[in-house]
């Protein structure tokens, strides 16, 4: 039997079930027919919030602003992750704005802010930016 993993799609927040040998082939979701995985950030709405942390995936949270400079300037780093943890790490960018209820509710203060969640549970936080190579190691730490 192969094994599977319970993934959230990264526009509708559905559960998707994906063998574990397709999570890097871009698994459609059964309910939007939308790439459920992707290798790119994608935005992090609230209304999904609570099932966005399901499923066996951790999710990488970049709380960022428009009118932030740094968070602009991460972007790319954080896209560049997104590639490179394909199928280990899903990662999602929070427009602070637009949620401001979420960003509250999570404590945000400074941006960037980094939260890893695993399992539902945020396990870890870094405030400001990272270049790759530290923001891969830091990750590291969570088994990532
Ligand atoms: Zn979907």
């Amino acid at each position: 039997m192969t094994n599977s993993l319970i993934v959230p799609c990264a526009h509708c927040a559905s559960l998707n079930r994906i063998p574990a040998d397709r999570l890097r082939d871009a698994p459609h979701c059964g309910r939007c027919k939308s790439s459920a995985l992707l290798n790119a950030p994608f935005d992090l709405q609230q209304s999904q919030f609570a099932n966005q942390i399901k499923g066996n995936l951790p999710l990488l949270v970049d709380v960022w602003a428009s009118w932030c400079g740094p968070c602009r300037t991460f972007a790319p780093t954080f896209t560049q992750a997104a590639a490179e943890l394909h199928g280990r790490c899903r990662l999602a960018k929070l427009d602070s704005e637009a949620n401001t209820q979420l960003s509250a509710q999570l404590g945000i203060r400074s941006i960037p802010s980094l939260i890893l969640f695993k399992n539902g549970q945020e396990v870890a936080r870094q405030s400001g930016a990272l270049p790759l190579p530290q923001l891969l190691a830091w990750l590291k730490q969570y088994s990532i």
